[in-house]
């Protein structure tokens, strides 16, 4: 008798546009492993009831995308220590049948960046993080773990400062008008914003002042080089773009519902990169 297939999706509202299957299905054929991972469009009325009766669904866990990992948060019966911290869950599991909730963008957020600029987190580092949004969540929580001084700007100031508040003494908000002064104290600079996203307007920031040590990361991976990273590149700071983030958070859900040791080799990249350069307009 063979096992029932194993099967995982992510959930949005849109979320046809996403590249989760192309990374879970490219682990699952390599790996040979027996299993889909499939994509799942709920609306907001839909996704509590999905997710409460996740394996009636046939599903034994997926990711969570845009606009539903605060309500996932709220729905599952218990979370990890990143969830927790972020207020916010991307990863669903099950555990002895409870539903389970983590959140993998900040293990993707900061492994993408020792993977891309190692030796960054130099003893008195400080980053600028533009965006207090969901990406600027992750990436601040995981810039503090890791000992950096943050400071967070957002065009919404009171976000800002609900994160700073959130995330205590070592988090500081401010306005995009303080940008130019804190470039010149920054030894990492994130895009965290949905400006430069292809369709979005560009992210419009002088790096004048930015040291020529700083590293530059923009968690935007559509364009694969965005305006941001292409005016670093010209300057010589060392770039990291958001295609490694989304790849190396996707590892974390699927040991949890397939097992095995997926890996972010450098065909899967590839695989990817082609991907988005194809769909983006020029
Ligand atoms: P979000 O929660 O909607 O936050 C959007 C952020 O962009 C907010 O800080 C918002 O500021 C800011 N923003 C939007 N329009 C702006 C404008 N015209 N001027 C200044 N600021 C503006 O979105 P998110 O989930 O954080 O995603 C942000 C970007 O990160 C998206 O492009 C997404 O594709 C990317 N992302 C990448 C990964 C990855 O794995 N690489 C993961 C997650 C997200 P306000 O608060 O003032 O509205």
């Amino acid at each position: 008798m063979t096992a029932p297939l194993r099967r995982a999706c992510v959930m949005g509202h849109p979320v046809a546009h996403s590249r989760s299957p192309m990374i879970h299905g490219y682990w699952l054929k390599t790996l040979g492993i027996q299993g889909a991972y499939e994509l799942k469009d709920l609306t907001p009325e839909a996704f509590p009831a999905f997710i409460n009766n996740l394996t009636d669904n046939g599903y034994v866990g997926g990711n969570v995308t845009v606009p539903h990992k605060e309500a996932a948060y709220r729905l599952v019966s218990a979370r990890d220590q990143a969830a927790e911290a972020i207020g916010a869950v991307n990863t669903l599991w099950l555990e002895n049948g409870r539903l389970m909730g983590g959140n993998s963008d900040t293990h993707g957020f900061i492994a993408n960046l020792d993977g891309r600029a190692p030796g960054w987190d130099m003893p008195g580092c400080r980053a600028l993080v533009l965006g207090a949004g969901g990406a600027g969540r992750s990436a601040v929580y995981a810039l503090k773990q890791r000992g950096a001084e943050v400071d967070l700007v957002n065009r919404t100031l009171a976000r800002a400062q609900d994160l700073a508040a959130r995330f205590g003494p070592r988090v500081h908000a401010h306005g995009f008008d303080a940008v130019p002064r804190l470039l010149r104290e920054a030894d990492v600079l994130v895009n965290c914003t949905s400006l430069g996203l292809a369709g979005k307007p560009p992210l419009e920031v002088d790096l004048g002042p930015l040291k020529p040590s700083a590293v530059v990361y923009d968690v935007v991976y559509v364009p694969l080089e965005t305006g941001l990273l292409a005016a670093a590149r010209k300057r010589g700071h060392r770039t990291v773009d958001g295609l490694g983030m989304l790849l190396q958070q996707a590892g974390f859900g699927f040991r949890k519902w397939f097992g095995g040791e997926p890996k972010v080799t450098p065909e899967l990249r590839k695989m990817l990169e082609a991907d988005i350069a194809m769909k983006t307009p020029k």
